[in-house]
């Protein structure tokens, strides 16, 4: 089975029903919409806009027909970490009803540690599943990536403790490259870099999950190259590492 995640950006000026159907078309089902979240900030009427964004993107996840948007949470330097994380519960939180009218599921991801200024105070799956928890609703779970988690020597215990509590709604893969040279986009092909992909995927499957393994490399140095021959690198490090 293959499988897309569309972004957001992607469907500017685009009818947003056709486009799902089109791709459906083409054999790929949706795996997710990406992104919503950036719940925290200083300033109310921000965080009241995020807030409308998210349930704009609940509204997009619906018509584009399909059941789940990943959150990268956000975080704003000028206040603590904590204080961030207490927005982005109110945030998710707030959202729940819109997610269960449109019956679309909604998958925090926690982002590595060097994202914590401005990308996600929400940073090791332990905060992940202890949010999901909190929150309480079976709309909310969490997406697992190994480039942000592969670190963490907590990460088995907390796979399966997300996955006990049917909270694992996606797995994310690619590598970390040594050295990487930008902080954002310069993912590694899995086989590339220090990430133990399989060893992350044989637990995640032990903890339940059957869903799609989403491939997902930002990287200038692919994004430069053809595009077809990059896809066809992915397959082959698919097959071969993940
Ligand atoms: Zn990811």
């Amino acid at each position: 089975m293959k499988g897309i995640t569309v972004w957001r950006d992607a469907l500017a000026g685009r009818k947003i029903r056709e486009t799902g159907d089109m791709l459906r078309d083409n054999g790929l089902s949706i795996v997710s919409l990406c992104r919503g979240g950036f719940f925290p900030g200083t300033n109310k009427v921000k965080r009241k806009a995020a807030i409308d964004d998210n349930r704009k993107a609940i509204e997009e996840a619906f018509e584009l027909g399909t059941d789940k948007i990943v959150l990268v949470c956000g975080a704003d330097p000028s206040q603590s970490l904590k204080e961030s994380r207490k927005q982005i519960f109110e945030g998710i939180s707030s959202l729940l009803t819109d997610a269960k009218a449109a019956g679309v599921k909604l998958a925090i991801e926690p982002l590595h540690p060097m994202y914590a200024d401005t990308r996600s105070a929400i940073n090791t799956i332990g905060q992940a599943n202890d949010m999901a928890e909190s929150i309480d609703s079976k709309y909310v779970g969490v997406a697992v990536d190994v480039y942000h988690l592969w670190w963490d020597p907590d990460l088995k215990k907390e796979i399966m403790r997300c996955g006990k509590n049917n909270k694992l709604f996606a797995f994310h893969i690619c590598d970390w490259k040594s050295p990487t040279v930008d902080m954002l986009n310069d993912r590694g092909l899995m086989g590339e870099g220090c990430i133990p992909i399989r060893k992350i995927r044989s637990w995640v499957e032990e903890a339940g999950f059957k869903g799609f393994i989403e491939v997902e490399i930002f990287s200038n140095i692919y994004w430069q190259q053809d595009q077809s021959e990059f896809l066809k690198k992915v397959v082959s490090a698919f097959k071969d590492h993940a």
